[in-house]
């Protein structure tokens, strides 16, 4: 049985995320765009309304918050802004790791001060020279006595800035490789910790990214999550939860830049008709809504299977696929369609467009997504 209707709670949710979007992401979007600062005032308002928590499960006092609904309300945030969603959304990213192998105390040490105030969480899993292929990460952590002794550099880390605390992944055991490697919680004070610049980007420019350099830093042993060579497990497992809500935010910005272009293409007149009666026009724009309807069903879809405990590599790689491409497809046709205009700052489908770009790099390239998909149909999956 099929049912696409949203529960009354699932509606009111939606329609309080597109409200925060339209008035409290909006009216600054373009500022924190231009300025690259950290949206303070947003990020409390989006923690007054359970969003920058939401993942955090009843049990630890959060909202809780199913994969289904974090779609809901990352569609409406990346409509606003495409950075300050990234922000807000990789909160979640965060802390998944501890959703997935963290004990109750460590759901409960952890978790819980994200409902006690605006706190931030990283995932600090890419390095600069282990992106794609992740395994082949060299930082380490060394078991000393009751203590992980950690060396090495970490990169791109979302949040890493602002952040309280950090999933971290490094090498336990070297000779294991992909199978070495632990998930570690590092707070942010730790000593021996130090936090680079912040990146200077492209787009998403509201949202912050910074290298991280452990020098012999020491975390309590107790902050392992899970069991040492469990760590590039529970970074598959994350991703495959969290890709639902990168799909959705690239629903959210194809959005945006179709309703500026459909508006635009109904009102803007040449040859003294609108310029939607050419069906070069119209057609386009045909295709972008025919593609962001397919990019919400998958995005459901992945973020559904996630909710009921059923294995979702293929979909969520499929659905943040189709979604990330459809974002920089539909953005880059909304720039077309607004001629001139497209490519002025007054209008936002710019911003769309290099919003949309880094949709398709981070969690996994789209060429890793395909990988992904094909090692499972190879499988038969
Ligand atoms: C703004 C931003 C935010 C990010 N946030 C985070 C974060 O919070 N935490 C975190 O851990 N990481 C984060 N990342 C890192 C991101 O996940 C990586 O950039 C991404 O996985 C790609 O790694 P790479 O940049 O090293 O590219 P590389 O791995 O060097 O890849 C370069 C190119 O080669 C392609 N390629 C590589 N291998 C293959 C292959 N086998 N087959 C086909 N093509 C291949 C890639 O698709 C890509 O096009 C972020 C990155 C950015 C830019």
């Amino acid at each position: 049985m099929l049912d696409f209707t949203l529960t009354p709670e699932q509606a009111e949710l939606r329609a309080q995320a597109h409200d925060f979007a339209v008035n409290v992401m909006r009216p600054v979007a373009r500022h924190y765009d231009n300025t690259g600062e950290w949206a303070t005032p947003v990020y409390n308002k989006a923690w007054d309304l359970g969003f920058l928590q939401a993942l955090v499960p009843k049990s630890c006092g959060g909202p809780g918050k199913t994969q289904v609904e974090e779609a809901l309300v990352c569609e409406e945030l990346a409509w606003g802004c495409g950075g300050l969603y990234t922000s807000i959304m990789a909160n979640g990213l965060g802390i998944t790791p501890i959703l997935i192998a963290g004990s109750d105390d460590q759901k409960k040490q952890w978790l819980t001060k994200l409902v006690e105030a605006p706190v931030f969480a990283a995932f600090s899993l890419s390095e600069p020279n282990a992106g794609s292929d992740a395994g082949g990460m060299t930082c380490r952590a060394e078991l000393k006595g009751d203590k992980y002794i950690i060396n090495g550099t970490k990169c791109y880390c979302t949040n890493g800035g602002y952040a309280d605390f950090y999933t971290l992944f490094a090498s336990t055991n070297p000779d294991k490789g992909a199978r070495g490697t632990s998930c570690i919680v590092v707070p942010r004070d730790t000593p021996g910790l130090k936090i680079g610049k912040a990146l200077d980007k492209m787009g998403q420019r509201a949202s912050n990214q910074v290298e991280l350099h452990f020098e012999n830093a020491e975390v309590p042993a107790a902050n392992l999550l899970g069991k040492e060579g469990m760590g590039f497990i529970i970074a598959m497992k994350t991703l495959d939860q969290t890709r639902a809500a990168v799909a959705a935010g690239g629903v959210g910005v194809a959005r945006a830049a179709f309703e500026i272009a459909l508006d635009y293409a109904k009102t803007r007149i040449q040859f003294g008709q609108p310029i939607f009666s050419n069906q070069a026009i119209s057609f386009m724009l045909a295709d972008m809504s025919k593609k962001i309807e397919a990019s919400r069903l998958l995005t459901w879809q992945a973020a559904w299977m996630t909710d009921n405990n059923i294995k979702n590599s293929k979909q969520s790689a499929i659905a943040k696929t189709f979604a990330t491409d459809t974002a920089m497809e539909v953005s880059t046709d909304a720039v077309q369609i607004l001629g001139g205009n497209g490519y002025s700052r007054d209008f936002l489908v710019e911003k769309c467009m290099r919003d949309a770009k880094l949709l398709q790099i981070y969690e996994g390239t789209n060429q890793i997504q395909r990988l992904v998909i094909a090692k499972e149909i190879q499988q038969g999956n």
